[in-house]
């Protein structure tokens, strides 16, 4: 059992409505621990005089909550139970604001105040966690996620095994270290705070990069994991302070210079993730601060994959036996074949495939609202490079890190070396005839759902070329629904990294498209994806 936290010369009042007492007793001690019959965390307020027990408040720590007032002032709010009429309803009728003496022994109030509660909540109050949450009535999070979406999703990352699958993909892992070492002035010295902090991985580095101290927000089982893995590196685990908790609902002591994250999902948007990174920023981070990942770029080409297309129609060939022990399968022909065409491929492949240069799509991570993320709409236009069928849309996403001394892609691009990513292709069933020269127009619209992903709608449409073009009419439009949440792992076969060969030397120069920046996002100045030296390996 930890020893009871001890805070001196603390005044308090009531300030709930119902109180007796309004003016502050000053003098007492504020004294966390457990009680002694139940193990209860609970916080005692104990100030001087005879009898004791006249002397002290308790506050259940069990439905407590905490709000900052200031620099040194605490708004404790505690739940009571009445009854009414035999039913027992919750009001909170008690609130007790708590003045500390110092900044610092405020900071330490509230760790300590998050840390047996903690104990509480995760049912473990003889030992509590270096750790603390608040839950709001109901989070931003909550409103907007189902409840079994978000079960599922934070059951998954309580798992060391799909932690690892991330730490080993060492292009995502390494530019990351990457990006905090070579940025150092950005994180010496400064408060950070880890948004999803998983294993605590990025705390970590952070903590080696010289931060003052790091709060790990992490809202899933692997935050007593994260614990261990910093207590276990006690010169870095001493800045920093795990909290488990959604960053919807968790409330910290002090503002961040600096948020860092890996809230990307295939397609970048995947997970909703980067909705709670925004949010995070709105809640946490100072004016001026600094997001790394600062930025982040969805890029998109069309491409031309007929084994692709090939291996989808045929997955769906199986409904068209008439004969199947006596059964006639044909009627669900179709809807098998929608469904398959309705998986996003997630592959890596031969950047060869596209059809023409890429177009990319920005998000400011640090100006954009949360909001905005809900429904995405990017119009589409490409020039084809070369004459053949357009089998849809290939995509992708970079992430810039814009350190004050380095800026740093971290790019999942087909050609650079793989990522646990991969890359996504949006398949049409209806696939596109264009000659060289000819112009691809269409539509991405991804809209967010409460299951924790996106529903793509595609369009493409070739547009008239040669005699007539002028006219700007269309030949074909072909559209497809995809379920970003049920992708098609289309991994079995080992991808090899094909060495580049005459065929680029066909295509016209491919420079990306609305591209008025410096840094090299890997893609120019040919199609050929080349791995970005600087941003895609970091392996030693
Ligand atoms: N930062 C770690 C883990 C990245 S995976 C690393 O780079 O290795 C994303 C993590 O964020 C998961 O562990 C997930 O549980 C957590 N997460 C996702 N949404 C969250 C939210 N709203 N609040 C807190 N944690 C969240």
């Amino acid at each position: 059992m930890a020893s009871p936290d001890l805070f001196h010369d603390v005044s308090f009042s009531h300030v709930s409505a119902a109180a007796s007492s309004p003016e502050a007793t000053a003098g007492a001690t504020a004294v966390f621990g457990g009680d002694a019959s139940s193990g209860a965390p609970r916080l005692s307020l104990v100030w001087p005089g005879e009898p004791r027990a006249k002397h002290t408040l308790e506050i259940d720590l069990s439905d407590a909550q905490v709000f900052k007032l200031g620099p040194t002032e605490w708004l404790c709010v505690n739940g009571e139970s009445e009854a009414t009429d035999g039913v027992e309803e919750k009001s909170y009728s008690r609130a007790i604001k708590v003045v500390l003496r110092t900044e610092a022994e405020s900071k330490a109030f509230y760790l300590a105040f998050q840390r047996w509660k903690q104990g509480v909540i995760s049912g473990k109050a003889g030992e509590p966690l270096e750790n603390g949450v608040i839950i709001a009535s109901k989070s931003k999070f909550d409103t907007k996620i189902e409840a079994s979406s978000a079960k599922m999703y934070f059951h998954y990352y309580g798992q060391l095994l799909h932690q690892q699958n991330m730490l080993q993909d060492f292009v995502r892992t390494g530019t990351y270290y990457a990006a905090v070492m070579e940025n150092r002035s950005d994180f010496e010295g400064r408060v950070v705070v880890d948004v999803g902090a998983g294993s605590g991985i990025l705390s970590l580095f952070a903590a080696q990069a010289g931060a003052r101290h790091v709060y790990a927000v992490e809202a899933s089982e692997m935050a007593e994991h994260a614990q261990r893995l910093i207590s276990g590196n006690p010169s870095l685990g001493q800045r920093i302070t795990v909290i488990k908790g959604k960053v919807e609902e968790v409330e910290l002591p002090e503002k961040a210079d600096i948020l860092i994250s890996e809230p990307m999902g295939t397609l970048l948007v995947n997970e909703r993730m980067l909705e709670s990174y925004v949010i995070a920023r709105d809640r946490f981070l100072a004016p001026d601060g600094k997001m790394f990942p600062t930025t982040g770029r969805i890029h998109m080409a069309p491409f031309s994959d007929e084994y692709l297309y090939v291996e989808m129609a045929n997955k769906a060939l199986f409904w068209q036996q008439h004969n199947f022990f006596g059964v006639d399968l044909t009627p669900l022909h179709d809807s098998a074949f929608q469904g398959y065409f309705s998986q996003p491929v997630v592959d890596a492949f031969d950047p060869r495939l596209l059809v023409s240069p890429p177009m990319y799509h920005t998000l400011d991570f640090t100006s954009m609202k949360e909001e905005e993320l809900y429904e995405i709409d990017i119009p589409l236009n490409f020039v084809a490079s070369v004459g053949t069928r357009v089998h849809g849309l290939a995509c992708w996403f970079d992430v810039l890190f814009n350190g004050s001394m380095v800026q740093r892609w971290l790019s999942t691009a087909p050609g650079s070396p793989t990522t646990h990513w991969y890359q996504l292709r949006c398949i049409l069933s209806q696939p596109l005839y264009v000659m060289a020269g000819q112009e691809i127009t269409g539509q991405l619209h991804l809209v967010a759902h409460s299951a924790q992903s996106y529903t793509i709608y595609l369009t493409m449409s070739a547009k008239m070329w040669g005699e007539g073009a002028e006219q700007g009419g269309i030949l074909q439009t072909s559209t497809a629904k995809l379920e970003l949440k049920e992708p098609y792992y289309r991994l079995s076969q080992p991808q090899p990294y094909v060495v580049q060969d005459q065929q680029q030397q066909q295509l016209p120069s491919l420079q990306p498209q609305g591209s008025g920046q410096q840094v090299q996002d890997g893609l120019s100045p040919s199609i050929t994806v080349e791995p970005d030296q600087d941003s895609a390996a970091f392996t030693r």
